[in-house]
């Protein structure tokens, strides 16, 4: 017997081209960058996820492809799931997530880049931090892991899953010289996060570009 869905097919289906959309107004998601994903069945394993290739400024229903746990499509719509889609799916598994978007901003891939060596972006002592999920004052200290990219998936997806279990309270990782990935416990909850850490990795780049606050670890 199939448990409840997690969210309805049409209302994640009409939600992610919505978000694609803002994503895309915002320069989050230019051309085809980004994925966007909502999971609709936990048992069997079932994810809406925007298909490989689409421009996110023009999602249409018709670019929302279900597929399981392998990242194969189980639906009859044209196109495949987006290449990182085993990334999507370790993520929804491992901090049970109902929703992951992926962006490449500007400067997700800036801070992506300079803070490699570190391993990661510390941020802290910002009143916005208070947009994450479990985060009640400023005086927080968020750490955004940075993993190398890699084209090869299931190698990626299983330093994704090593990280995420390294960093058990980070709210998003960042993949060097190419974007962020962060989740929630729905659509709305991981769109939030977006616009948090957007918000606080644009800040942080600008306040270190002008000898302000510095975000290093
Ligand atoms: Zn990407």
């Amino acid at each position: 017997m199939m448990t409840p869905t997690t969210m309805s097919s049409h209302e994640a289906v009409t939600t992610l081209c919505d978000i694609g959309r803002r994503c895309y107004a915002r320069g989050w998601a230019l051309g085809t960058s980004g994925n966007f994903s909502a999971v609709l069945s936990r048992d069997p394993f079932e994810l809406a996820i925007t298909a490989s290739g689409v421009a996110k400024g023009t999602l249409h229903p018709s670019h929302i492809i279900h597929c399981d746990d392998q990242g194969h499509s189980i639906c009859d719509a044209p196109g495949t799931p987006s290449a990182e889609t085993l990334l999507h799916v370790i993520v929804a598994r491992k901090r049970q997530a109902g929703a992951v978007l992926h962006t490449h901003s500007v400067w997700s891939t800036i801070l992506s880049d300079a803070g490699a060596a570190g391993g990661g972006v510390a941020i802290e002592g910002y009143e916005m931090l208070k947009g994450l999920a479990g985060v009640t004052t400023h005086e927080h200290r968020e750490w955004i892991p940075i993993l190398e990219n890699d084209q090869d998936m299931p190698r990626l997806a299983r330093r994704v899953a090593q990280t995420l279990s390294d960093h058990p309270s980070s709210h998003a990782f960042l993949l060097r010289r190419h974007g962020m990935y962060t989740w929630g416990d729905s659509l709305v909850d991981a769109e939030r996060h977006v616009e948090i850490l957007e918000f606080l990795l644009e800040t942080v780049g600008r306040a270190s570009a002008v000898g302000g606050t510095s975000w290093r670890f």
